[in-house]
């Protein structure tokens, strides 16, 4: 892939993006960024946008999960294992609980800018810029940390880069073998979710004895992918790691294989639209509850024209009480204008509500509800539920409600960790996987 420089930018609205304090700072760090390697390659992109139109076809399905906010702080060794190993975990829950493909996507090398409701935080009568991520600023709430910093984006690909070095090391060197199903629940605390993870995987090893018995290659499931995905939020970061493929000629975005635009960012003829809709990668628009089918049909038009298969997708988070009455019209409108995306269900962020100890929390049955619903509504329409996208990590946190250990409000300060939104924990996504495969089986 050559370095050729990139076409200027079109000055579009932006909305979500820092107040940098020195400009001409940002421009050093944005031109230095722009000399930096790809992380992500065009071929890989070009693969994943096949494996997603399948998907698109009804011929496999999506699993997209981990951190709500990336930090440079877990950005471990053990962090980083134990998210991949969750995310295999739940792959293999799905494939062998509804025998279909699943395309593996980790919220992660990337995911280090957040938006935000509002511009600062008040704590105690003081004001600061809200936390908009590792990428911009520090969680600390002092003026130092809160200001946003250029040269956080420079460590934000050193991140990145080192985060995706470990994942691929981990999926394309044999631990993501099926043959190591067992080894994935190691070093887990034990809950019965583990424990029907077991027993599955007891299974599945038997078939696979099997299979070798009968003289089966397995050197192909030596290899496995796990792509890395998260917010195109930050332009500032994403326009100077954009490319021109040497090959065709065309602009990737090299920051992940799939990026897509938030909820508050899908302004069809806004910045971050415009961004996507000039690279090659698969993308992804979140979709809420006001969206309507006509935005979806000027997101089809800016992002697809061509309406090719694994171009699109479109993550919808609506709420558990919403996913019902309002994703018929959108699926059915999708359809009227010929639009080929892929379906995924955010069941995470439509759902969030504080507790009443002060939490920011969400329900594992109002999550496990919204799926269901989106599951539903597929099958209503007769169109095809192709995936999920979950913040999850793989620690024993306590930041979600509900699920196998029953974790209520009083839990939750006993290990909330998360920096932006609540994530499920080892168990809660194991357990979600093991709902939605039978959902998925069913569908
Ligand atoms: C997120 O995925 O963390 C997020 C902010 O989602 P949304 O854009 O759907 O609100
Ligand atoms: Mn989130």
């Amino acid at each position: 892939m050559s370095l050729s420089a990139v076409p200027t930018w079109p000055n579009l609205p932006a909305v979500q993006q820092p107040t940098w304090p020195d400009l001409e700072e940002l421009a050093r760090v944005r031109a230095t960024l722009a000399t930096y390697p790809p992380l992500v390659f065009a071929g890989e992109c070009d693969i994943l946008r096949e494996r997603l139109a399948e998907v698109a076809r009804g011929e496999g399905f999506v699993l997209m999960g981990g951190d709500c906010a990336e930090t440079f702080a877990s950005a471990t060794a053990d962090s980083i294992r134990d998210r991949i190993k969750t995310i295999l975990q739940m792959a293999a829950v799905l494939t062998y609980g509804a025998s279909t493909p699943v395309v593996k996507l980790g919220r992660m090398a990337g995911q280090y800018a957040k938006p935000r409701s509002k511009d600062t935080e008040v704590r105690d009568g003081v004001e600061l810029p809200a936390y908009r991520g590792d990428m911009v600023n520090d969680f600390a709430f002092t003026t130092a940390a809160r200001a946003p910093d250029p040269q956080r984006l420079l460590r934000a690909y050193n991140a990145s880069a080192a985060t995706l070095n470990l994942v691929r090391a981990f999926t394309q060197g044999g631990f993501a073998d099926l043959r190591h199903v067992h080894e994935w629940n190691r070093g887990f605390i034990r809950t019965a979710a583990n424990s029907r993870y077991e027993r599955m995987a007891h299974d599945i090893d038997k078939a696979m004895r099997f299979m070798q018995a009968c003289g089966a290659n397995f050197e192909a499931m030596r290899r496995v992918d796990v792509w890395s995905s998260h917010e195109a939020l930050l332009l500032d970061y994403e326009q100077p790691l954009t490319r021109v493929d040497s090959r065709t000629g065309q602009l990737y975005a090299t920051s992940g294989h799939f990026l897509w635009v938030g909820e508050r960012t899908r302004g069809a003829d806004d910045a971050h639209v415009d961004f996507v809709s000039r690279v090659r990668n698969p993308v992804g628009v979140k979709i809420g509850p006001t969206a309507t089918p006509a935005d979806l049909a000027r997101l089809a038009e800016r992002i697809d024209p061509d309406r090719e298969p694994g171009r699109l997708t479109f993550i919808v988070r609506m709420g558990a009480s919403r996913v019902r009455a309002s994703l018929p019209a959108l699926l059915e409108g999708a359809r009227r204008e010929g639009v080929h995306a892929a379906w995924i269900c955010d069941p995470m962020h439509g759902n969030t509500f504080e507790s009443g100890s002060g939490y920011k929390t969400r329900r594992f049955d109002d999550i496990v509800d919204e799926a269901r619903g989106f599951f539903e509504v597929h099958r209503a329409v007769g169109t095809h539920p192709g995936g999920i996208h979950v913040e999850l990590t793989g620690n024993d946190v306590t930041e979600c409600l509900g699920g196998l250990s029953a974790l209520h409000d009083d839990d939750l300060q006993r290990r909330y960790e998360t920096l932006c939104d609540p994530r499920l924990n080892h168990q809660q996504s194991l357990e979600l996987a093991f709902v939605v495969a039978e959902m998925l089986a069913d569908a």
